[in-house]
């Protein structure tokens, strides 16, 4: 990158909000603009997690891009592997490639007032950009909780890693493993190294709700129809699409219809899981759905092994290569492995963003993250969030999100060429204000909010300002264009000072 260069936008992120958005940009005839990547490759989330087990929980034939349908996927739920090679494909298919910056980690950006543009300062120089889409996604920044003797455990030679960052050099053949947590990764991860492992201790501070999972691999026959006649794909996808569609008002207005739901999940744990004391350290004790179902067939059966011990209780200090939990239970250790999330409610791109007012778009959010649908915020012109506040999914793939957002970034870039030469947009506060007071109302009813569980959805003040408590196809609607009236239009005073390419 040469010093000052000056783009149209500046995609930062290569997962698939970033790559959706390099897509759509060219789409749209726009060439002039950069993905600045931190890591070598792309893939974001999928290049990230590699650990053994890894998949996705939303069918891959609804959990691709729309525009870029994958007739050959091998798996109703396709692994890691997979999916990361569908990214690298879509990067080729749609000639990518030249507009990607890897190795590009963005440290801070500012906006120039003056010049309406953002000036980024990124670990191999600095850009300038009219827009910016941040695409860092709201589960890329591993979160590893403060834990008493975890340094000194390390120090003495344990091994200590995140799911999200596997170390495949350590071999676990025979060793004593913690797990610590049990969310989406971790009921991954058990079952795919119980069977390996000497031993396997499962901190657990909140049991989740977990459906079997209709995987199987996608006969030859269905890929070859799905490529003889894309429309069988298209009908797959949209029967897929349809279902969690007619779910989603259980979630957001009709807790109570879930009870059934509960009744099939302790099903299926008693199935697999004969010991009483064992059955009832698993049952939890809040509205299903509260937190994210997960969908796993051998996550009971795993902790049914005797190589397996449940600890229902979360991991409160290490002592010496003792894991010892918050009630006092103690399990010997080689080493331990955090499956316990990601800082979303506190994404680090916001420490690294300064908006016109001269503040982070972290201390903006200092109460809350709030932007208008998902995807601008006040003070902040020309800076899209792709999945923002408020836009999450508890139940269908964030793919639908991804590609709305991308319909108003399409929209967004439409209406600031319309409006002419060294304009911005900012939103209005007081449309940030209805739109988020609209969101937060509905919130009350869901099952998120009224579901008796505390869960990575919601914010330090208790606030979830990370799921969209509605259809996809309503968010559709309210992301397919940009409503002027929402934004204040920002024209420079000065004429431009030429920038260097
Ligand atoms: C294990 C796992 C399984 C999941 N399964 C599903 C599923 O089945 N269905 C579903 O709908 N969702 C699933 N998700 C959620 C998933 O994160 C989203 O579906 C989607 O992949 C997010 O894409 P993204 O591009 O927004 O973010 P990411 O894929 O996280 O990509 C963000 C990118 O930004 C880069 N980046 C971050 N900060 C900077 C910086 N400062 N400078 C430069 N680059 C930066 C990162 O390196 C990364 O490449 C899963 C998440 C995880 C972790």
């Amino acid at each position: 990158m040469s010093q000052h260069e000056h783009v149209r936008v500046a995609v930062i992120g290569s997962g698939f909000g970033g790559l959706g958005a390099a897509v759509r940009l060219r789409r749209e005839g726009i060439t002039d603009f950069v993905v600045l990547e931190r890591a070598d490759s792309v893939g974001g989330t999928w290049r990230d997690n590699s650990y053994p087990g890894c998949a996705c929980d939303v069918p891959s034939h609804l959990y691709s891009f729309s525009f870029a349908p994958n007739p050959d996927w091998p798996r109703t739920f396709s692994g890691q592997r997979h999916i990361r090679a569908y990214l690298e494909h879509v990067t080729d298919t749609f000639r990518l490639r030249p507009h990607l910056r890897l190795g590009h980690e963005v440290l801070m950006a500012r906006w120039d007032n003056d010049e309406l543009r953002w000036e980024i300062e990124t670990s191999r120089g600095t850009l300038t950009a009219d827009v910016v889409v941040s695409a860092t996604g709201p589960l890329s920044d591993p979160k590893i909780p403060d834990i008493p003797g975890l340094a000194a455990f390390e120090e003495a030679g344990g091994k200590v890693f995140h799911s999200a960052r596997w170390d495949h050099d350590y071999d676990l053949t025979g060793k004593r493993v913690a797990m610590v947590g049990t969310g989406a990764s971790a009921i991954q991860i058990v079952p795919a190294i119980q069977p390996e492992a000497g031993k396997v201790t499962l901190f657990q501070r909140t049991a989740p709700w977990v459906m079997p999972r209709m995987d199987r691999a996608i006969s030859g026959a269905e890929r070859w129809l799905h490529r003889r006649l894309p429309l069988t794909a298209t009908a797959r996808r949209g029967l897929l699409w349809g279902i969690r569609e007619l779910q989603v008002s259980a979630f957001t207005k009709r807790p109570a219809q879930l009870g059934l739901v509960e009744s099939l999940a302790k099903a299926n744990m008693a199935k697999a899981i004969k010991d009483p004391a064992l059955r009832a350290k698993l049952t939890p004790s809040y509205r299903i759905g509260c937190k994210r179902i997960l969908l796993s067939s051998d996550y009971y059966p795993a902790l049914a092994r005797p190589n397996v011990d449940v600890v229902a209780s979360g991991l409160a200090q290490v002592r010496g290569s003792t894991a010892v939990a918050a009630d006092g239970t103690e399990a010997e250790v080689d080493a331990i492995i955090f499956g316990t999330g990601f800082h979303v409610t506190d994404m680090p791109i916001a420490e690294r963003v300064v908006g016109a007012d001269g503040i982070t778009l972290a201390e903006a959010w200092k109460d809350g993250m709030e932007s208008l649908r998902g995807a601008t915020a006040a003070g902040f012109p020309n800076w899209m969030t792709i999945i923002g506040p408020n836009t999450g999914l508890g139940n269908s793939s964030m793919i639908l999100m991804i590609e709305s957002q991308l319909n108003y970034l399409a929209d967004y870039l439409r209406q600031l060429d319309t409006l002419g030469e060294r304009v911005a947009l900012s939103p209005r506060p007081s449309a940030v204000g209805a739109w988020n007071r609209r969101v937060q109302a509905r919130m009350e009813r869901t099952v998120w909010k009224a579901g008796g569980c505390d869960s990575w959805y919601l914010d330090a003040n208790g606030r979830n300002t990370t799921l969209w408590p509605g259809t996809t196809s309503e968010f559709r609607r309210a992301t397919r264009s940009v409503d002027l009236s929402e934004y204040e239009v920002v024209r420079a005073r000065s004429p431009r000072k030429e920038a260097v390419r």
